[in-house]
């Protein structure tokens, strides 16, 4: 079988089993009422949780940014590209987490395998949850570290995991907010593990900075812990932060060590310095305008009432991620298509992205939606058949 054969097969294995994923064109910008595929629909898709992406002033700031620096960086960090705005971000995020310093990556993806692969090698050991982040299974495996995942926000079966290993460096690595359930890493009782094992902990906190915590310094600040706690601290730029890009934050060696090692960061075009423009703005908005982070509070409660009542299938989540929970993925797709068609925009998650059998809708809310979407989003629900 050619290798063009074998590809068409795997499609159309996908197609039969309901897991053909398609791409829909979005006419608009980003914003809680866009225009989909020529259809007009209020978006319940998308990581914009505070609704930065398209305010003016972070727009403005793109604008000048591109006005002053041009278009794109022309080269990677090491070479020409690491512009006066990369390096007043990357101050400012290092002041924002607390920590001595920050290093800003491409993607959140590309940081994650630069710091795995950067810190572990052959003989170390990874302990990761198994719902982690995609990009961090992904980094485990690149890193060639041995990888191994415990049960989902399980401290006591890391420990148990973590007792078996006696050579070799240990790092657990842990989402801060889970991207497809919503909920928080046990923080805490994860960092008493690693104390006791000797092992680093590393925290993908994309989910939860800006969002979590009284002054929307994440997962972290939620639960109290410092920089000692957990000396690698992954955030992304493209979620709440409205912009595009990502950074790493932590202590004077770990980033040397990422510059010199970390081959995501080395190889790659830097950001374009405009993009790190507007994200000082966002940051800025970030910690200014607390009534988002408030707004988000209100929203999700408003939720989470009008869904108990109505039995539809919710989950513990605390935080602007709200997945009903359906099944089997030809339901969440079925039902998904249905909102679409009364104007919501709400996407089926299916396997490989969760496990067997959890197919869900993934509903996030914005500080930019109001109560009344959250109620019409209630009713949609229930006339789409998403009740129990
Ligand atoms: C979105 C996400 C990433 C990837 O970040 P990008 O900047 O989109 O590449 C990494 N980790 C987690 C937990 C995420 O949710």
């Amino acid at each position: 079988m050619s290798l063009k054969d074998r590809c068409k097969q795997q499609l159309k294995e996908r197609e039969s089993a309901q897991l053909y994923r398609r791409r829909q064109v979005l006419e608009t910008r980003q914003g809680v009422e866009v225009v989909l595929d020529g259809r007009p629909c209020l978006n319940f898709s998308s990581n914009d949780y505070l609704g930065l992406a398209s305010h003016p002033k972070v727009v403005a700031a793109l604008e000048a940014g591109a006005r002053r620096w041009g278009a794109g960086s022309g080269a990677a960090h090491l070479v020409s590209g690491h512009y006066a705005p990369h390096h007043a971000l990357e101050e400012e995020l290092a002041e924002f987490t607390g920590r001595p310093r920050a290093l800003l990556f491409s993607t959140g993806y590309m940081a994650n395998l630069g710091v795995v692969s950067a810190l572990l090698g052959r003989g170390d050991t990874v302990f990761e949850d198994r719902l982690n982040h995609a990009s961090l299974i992904d980094a485990g495996i690149l890193s060639r570290a041995r990888l191994r995942r415990y049960r989902h926000a399980d401290g006591k079966d890391l420990r148990r995991q973590l007792a078996t290993v006696e050579q070799g460096e240990k790092l657990v690595i842990t989402d801060g907010v889970f991207s497809m359930d919503g909920d928080l890493a046990p923080l805490p009782d994860l960092h008493q593990a690693c104390r006791q094992a000797d092992a680093w902990l590393m925290v993908d906190d994309a989910h939860g900075l800006g969002v979590v915590g009284e002054t929307g310094r994440g997962s972290l600040e939620e639960f109290g812990l410092d920089g000692d706690a957990v000396p690698v601290l992954i955030g992304t730029l493209g979620k709440a932060f409205g912009t595009f890009g990502a950074f790493v934050a932590g202590g004077e060696t770990l980033i040397e060590t990422l510059i010199q090692q970390a081959r995501s960061y080395v190889y790659t075009t830097a950001l374009p310095p405009a993009v790190a423009e507007a994200t000082r703005v966002s940051l800025r908005l970030l910690q200014s305008e607390s009534w988002r982070r408030e707004k988000l509070r209100t929203l999700i409660r408003c939720f989470r009432d009008g869904a108990l009542e109505r039995n539809l299938p919710l989950t513990a989540s605390t935080t602007p991620i709200q997945p009903l929970l359906l099944g089997e993925a030809e339901k969440a797709l079925r039902i998904s298509e249905q909102l679409r068609r009364q104007g919501f925009l709400i996407s089926a998650i299916r396997p490989p992205t969760v496990p067997q059998g959890t197919a869900r809708l993934r509903i996030t809310f914005s500080a930019q939606h109001e109560e009344q979407h959250i109620e019409q989003l209630l009713d949609a629900l229930v006339t789409a058949g998403a009740a129990e």
